[in-house]
């Protein structure tokens, strides 16, 4: 039995021959969350634990039919809920500094296990008018290496039938895979765009994500440069702060010059440390450095809260400890 979560609607119509049919059954299923109904499988990944930080945010793990296990990551904020999800098990990109990388990839996730871990989030909290979320696809793995199933999954969640997540509030974060960015830049489905920029040179870009070997930082850059405005504004930029390695203020300069003009805006993310990984974390004199350069060249930067930390912060290490525990 296919998993219901797997279905566009379109596609439901299709098995059903009927559109007014798998229109409601989205409705039963997405709005009034129904559990069970005759045909489909509603199975949804099971919360083997949950660690709540003292900042409020909570690291799940979820684990899969197959017994395999993703993390999420529910953020509480002022007035919404964000939802941190996966895209793969593991993740073949291997970037230095994350955890994640180190894991290798196991599998893509199935469009309907992209889709199940929001639903999990979303049973999480308080139903109701005060209960709209936002889904960032900043979990582990490269969801531009699985994309049909992501964009599947965008449809589903996006659908004004279901849970109708409106496309400025889901967020593909890529490490800038540019085939993906092609392929993406031509749908007319096309969410906020992140991307993991992380290094201002090639050398060191290369060092820390291997990626950049294949596609350099220009190109990442210029195909920001290339896309039309309405939805050059949906792209933003993020960059880990990682002491004596990411953070002096020729960076700072080198990036302003790249990125000058572009109207992107810049995230700025304190390094998660931890034991597995051999950097620190920036000092926050360096970092607030770092983003003075940047804005004085009129690049809007923010710095992000670390969030979890004190739950095991950095990507993948959630994963990691279960595993060895
Ligand atoms: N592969 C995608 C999505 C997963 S990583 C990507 O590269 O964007 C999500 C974000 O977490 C990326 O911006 C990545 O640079 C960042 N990240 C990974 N390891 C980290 C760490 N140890 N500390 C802080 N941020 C980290």
């Amino acid at each position: 039995m296919k998993s219901f979560f797997d279905f566009t609607r379109m596609e439901l119509a299709g098995h059903l021959g009927s559109i007014a049919r798998a229109t409601r059954l989205y409705h039963s299923v997405y709005r009034d969350r129904v559990t069970a109904i005759e045909h489909f499988d509603l199975a949804l990944p099971s919360l083997v634990s949950c660690f709540e930080s003292a900042d409020g945010a909570r690291r799940y793990l979820f684990q899969l039919a197959d017994g395999e296990v993703v993390e999420g990551v529910l953020i509480p904020e002022k007035q919404r809920f964000t939802f941190c999800i996966s895209s793969q098990v593991g993740c073949a990109l291997a970037c230095e500094f994350c955890l994640t990388g180190q894991l290798g990839l196991t599998r893509n996730l199935s469009a309907g296990e992209i889709v199940s871990q929001v639903l999990v989030q979303r049973a999480e909290i308080p139903s109701g008018g005060a209960s709209r979320f936002s889904v960032v696809l900043m979990g582990m793995g490269e969801p531009l290496q699985n994309y049909e199933n992501v964009l599947q999954a965008i449809q589903i969640l996006a659908d004004d039938h279901g849970l109708a997540v409106p496309l400025h509030r889901i967020t593909l974060s890529t490490a800038g895979l540019m085939p993906g960015l092609e392929r993406l830049s031509k749908e007319s489905l096309f969410p906020n765009l992140s991307i993991s920029l992380t290094g201002a040179t090639n050398t060191i870009r290369d060092r820390l994500m291997p990626i950049n070997r294949k596609y350099p930082i220009e190109d990442v850059v210029g195909f920001v440069r290339g896309l039309p405005v309405s939805r050059r504004k949906r792209v933003m930029f993020e960059y880990v702060m990682i002491k004596g390695v990411t953070d002096s203020a020729a960076d700072a300069g080198r990036l302003s010059k790249l990125l000058g003009g572009l109207g992107t805006k810049m995230n700025l993310i304190p390094l998660n440390q931890s034991p597995d990984l051999n950097f620190e974390r920036a000092d926050h004199a360096d970092i607030l450095r770092f983003q003075q350069i940047l804005l004085k060249a009129g690049v809007t930067t923010f710095i992000r809260k670390t969030r979890g930390d004190d739950v095991s912060g950095a990507c993948g290490q959630l994963k990691k400890a279960g595993l060895s525990a």
